[in-house]
């Protein structure tokens, strides 16, 4: 295959004319070295490490780079650290890099056992409770609620998200819906510029709590404080029909009958 193109237009059609069925819109990621260091450039350990749980947050985008071995782990952690700031500056984005590096670990141990429950869930309920198919109202973003719709859409158009909203969509999968985790992990993967046998499919187990010692679900006071309310003030669903509606405690009830309510969910709004 062509390697070498005089600009990205010239991409574009050489990748429209191999592969003529393809569908979809060209995403706005730029590929490249160069994109790759503009970005590590932009990078400000400050406000990451007091914005980064919001979406509008100062996160880097810098994941498709690390996924494809443009930027390795080492040498953004390297650039980080030489630009002088203080541990407890720079210490909140090495700690995410150090979650993908634990990941990779786990990959190399477990290869394709990383597809494979890794525990049981600690929901209540078995496996065998999660159905394999995902619904067409989430894969068309027609669920009718607002968030959940636009998360899909924004997943198959633009190939990223935020780690908030994964985590959102993730639950909202497994424990609103009930589907299991591969099901969400390998939609996941069809869609996701950075999709990463690891880190996406651990991060779904963590979720699922098939490698966790609880199942992570949030509520809409959560999801509305880190979107600014993007969606809930003029989602039909707000005030009665939301089914994120309620406390940690009361969603724990309707979520896992079965499952006793573990004190320190009160807590889970604000973890990873
Ligand atoms: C359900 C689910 C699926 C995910 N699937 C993937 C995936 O396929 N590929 C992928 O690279 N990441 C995945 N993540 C982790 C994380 O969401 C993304 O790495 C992050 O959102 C990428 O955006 P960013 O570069 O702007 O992140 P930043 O917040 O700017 O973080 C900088 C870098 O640190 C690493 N990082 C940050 N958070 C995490 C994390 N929680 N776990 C592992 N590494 C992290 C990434 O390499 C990222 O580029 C997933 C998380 C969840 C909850």
């Amino acid at each position: 295959m062509q390697r070498e193109f005089a600009s990205r237009e010239d991409l574009i059609a050489y990748v429209t004319q191999v592969f003529p069925g393809a569908k979809g819109a060209v995403s706005e990621t730029v590929g490249g070295r160069r994109a790759a260091l503009h970005k590590l450039a932009q990078l400000q350990p400050h406000a990451y490490g007091d914005t980064r749980n919001y979406l509008d947050g100062a996160v880097t985008h810098l994941s498709p780079y690390l996924r494809h071995g443009v930027l390795t782990l080492a040498e953004v952690r390297d650039y980080l650290q030489s630009q002088g700031y203080p541990w407890s500056v720079v210490e909140p984005f090495l700690r995410q890099l150090a979650w993908r590096d634990y990941w990779q670990k786990l990959y190399e141990q477990w290869g394709e056992g990383i597809w494979q429950d890794r525990e049981p869930y600690k929901t209540g309920f078995t496996a065998a409770d999660y159905g394999e198919e995902l619904p067409a109202d989430i894969t068309n973003g027609t669920t009718g609620l607002l968030c959940m719709d636009s998360f899909s859409q924004e997943l198959q158009t633009t190939g990223y998200l935020h780690n908030h909203v994964r985590l959102w969509l993730a639950a909202y999968i497994i424990h609103w819906r009930r589907v299991k985790w591969q099901t969400g992990a390998a939609w996941f993967l069809m869609h996701l510029l950075d999709g990463d046998p690891a880190s996406n499919n651990l991060s779904w187990q963590w979720v699922a709590s098939t490698f966790s010692v609880k199942p992570y679900y949030f509520n809409q006071e959560n999801l509305a404080r880190y979107t600014q309310q993007k969606w809930c003030m003029s989602c039909p669903h707000l005030a009665k029909t939301c089914p994120f509606l309620g406390s940690y405690e009361q969603l724990h009830k309707r979520l896992f009958p079965h499952a006793e309510f573990p004190q320190s969910h009160s807590r889970l709004g604000t973890r990873r």
